[in-house]
């Protein structure tokens, strides 16, 4: 049985779908006005996790994010979302592009990076722009239904008129002081804007018409108009880090329980943050990384997920770079053990080159030989225990590394192993059997001067690692660093 924790009640449960095999999923996206830093990734990363366990578990999961490509505010980062200015036009301004051309640009980086850390697409990709009539529809039911009032800036939603308010949330810990601005036009200090309107004599680059004053939506309504449009009006879970469970999340309650009087998600999850010495990385304080950056540190991105898999998602996860070297050293030592093993699963004879076309389409053929099917349902058994009590997958790497050391037929662990990579999310198999054909047809020497050269790069060497580029050519071979790695082929 899957169990995971909820934050609404504080206590694990045992995860009862609303439909026996379906799940709806929803997880609060970006704001696509910059980078997204790998501490947004870590949120993502846990969302994949719950994905891939729920789809281990045999649902079939309906899976939503929205990308937030209008109206979010920067007094946010003061603690009140509806101040300040829209982060999209802000940007634009700064670059010299339209806000459409910057959340394009954005957008299309966020989802690169998502692919490159092997996270499974969502069913949709909802952006807010696309979604304004949903969300306009939303604010008038609220207004009909006296939930609303409005101010010289807009329609805000009025949170003593739905006593339910922040149930979710620790919001007794926030200090009213903590608002650096407040609003003295709200009735009540935690209201929030759901539609703002355009500055008067100001032309803004997003804004619609609506039955109020030209303007644009709220940063929350977006997700409860969203959500509920893919999910239905009540839906399973709802998922983002750990800072929306105080104000956004709550406010989604509201606005979509205030509608419908039904229960608007029966699963809320909160992944924690990663901090840089103690700090939460974030875009206001400037302290973070980005997967490119990484990436020019020579880092594979799947040594970022490995490293991500190490701490369990409700703790806290301090980011420093000798964590990530060694998350690096685990993941290519676990490669490179699989790539050796002989009576494995790809035991189709080497090619003559390391041409890519066949990776990933053989499948394996292993036998569980010699060994009871029981050995490696103890294995499994123990992996999937993990992954099912809310996602424990320190747990479940440990349990990962005490199948690759045992002594059995490397064919039936690698059956085994794979198929919990469609959890981990590694590449295991795609990458092992390319290491195994470079193996194949590049001599020891090569693979050693390969290895030197590599080495060099990391420590930024660039001169006397392009030397040894220079000496393996002359040997006969050509090296290429391609995104799924290095790639070394005989001349
Ligand atoms: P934002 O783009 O700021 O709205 O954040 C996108 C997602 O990343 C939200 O779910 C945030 O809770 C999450 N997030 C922001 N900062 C961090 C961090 N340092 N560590 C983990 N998740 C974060
Ligand atoms: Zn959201």
């Amino acid at each position: 049985m899957l169990k995971l924790y909820n934050s609404l009640t504080r206590h694990v449960e045992d995860f009862k779908p609303i439909h026996p095999l379906q799940v709806g999923m929803y997880t609060c996206g970006p704001t696509v006005y910059s980078f997204a830093h790998i501490g947004n990734f870590r949120t993502y990363t846990a969302a994949d996790i719950l994905l891939r366990v729920l789809e281990y578990n045999g649902y079939d999961v309906k899976y939503i994010m929205n990308l937030t490509d209008v109206g979010h505010l920067t007094g946010d980062n003061l603690g009140d979302a509806d101040l300040g200015e829209d982060r999209m036009e802000k940007a634009a301004r700064k670059e010299g592009k339209t806000a459409w051309e910057v959340a394009e640009f954005y957008s299309e980086v966020f989802i690169e990076d998502f692919k490159k850390l092997n996270l499974q697409e969502p069913l949709r990709f909802a952006k807010a722009t696309d979604h304004i009539k949903e969300q306009i529809d939303l604010v008038k039911r609220l207004e009909e239904k006296g939930f609303t009032y409005a101010t010289t800036d807009g329609i805000y939603f009025d949170t003593s008129k739905f006593p339910k308010y922040g149930e979710l949330s620790n919001l007794d810990e926030i200090k009213a002081g903590a608002r650096v601005e407040i609003n003295p036009e709200k009735r009540n200090q935690r209201d929030f804007a759901l539609w703002k309107f355009s500055p008067a004599g100001e032309k803004r680059q997003m804004e619609w018409k609506s039955p109020w004053e030209k303007g644009f939506p709220g940063w929350h309504i977006e997700c409860s108009a969203m959500s509920m449009k893919y999910l239905g009006e009540t839906f399973d879970i709802h998922t983002g880090g750990t800072d929306l469970r105080e104000t956004h999340h709550p406010n989604e309650i509201a606005q979509a329980e205030a509608v419908t009087g039904k229960k608007f998600v029966n699963y809320w999850m909160h992944s924690a943050f990663i901090l840089i010495n103690g700090e939460r990385m974030s875009k206001s304080k400037g302290n973070l990384y980005t997967v490119y950056d990484l990436e020019q540190e020579n880092y594979d991105v799947l040594a970022l997920r490995y490293l991500y898999l190490q701490t369990h998602y409700r703790q806290e996860m301090n980011f420093t770079y000798p964590a990530l070297d060694a998350a690096q050293n685990a993941y290519k030592k676990l490669v490179l053990e699989i790539s050796r093993w002989e009576d494995s699963p790809f035991d189709s004879p080497l090619r003559s080159d390391s041409s890519e076309d066949s990776i990933g389409q053989q499948g394996f053929a292993g036998q569980a030989g010699q060994v009871p099917a029981s050995v490696f349902k103890d294995y499994e058994d123990r992996f999937l225990k993990a992954i099912n009590d809310d996602l424990n997958m320190p747990m479940a790497l440990a349990v990962v590394w005490e199948l690759v050391k045992s002594d059995y037929p490397n064919s039936a662990k690698a059956k085994s192993l794979f198929k919990m990579d469609r959890v981990l999310g590694l590449n295991l198999q795609d990458l092992s059997l390319q290491l195994k054909k470079l193996q194949g047809v590049v001599p020891g020497h090569i693979q050693q001067l390969v290895e030197e050269r590599q080495k060099l790069r990391k420590e930024r060497r660039f001169n006397a690692a392009d030397q040894i580029r220079a000496q393996i050519k002359k040997l006969g071979y050509d090296i290429e660093d391609t995104k799924k790695g290095i790639k070394v082929t005989k001349k």
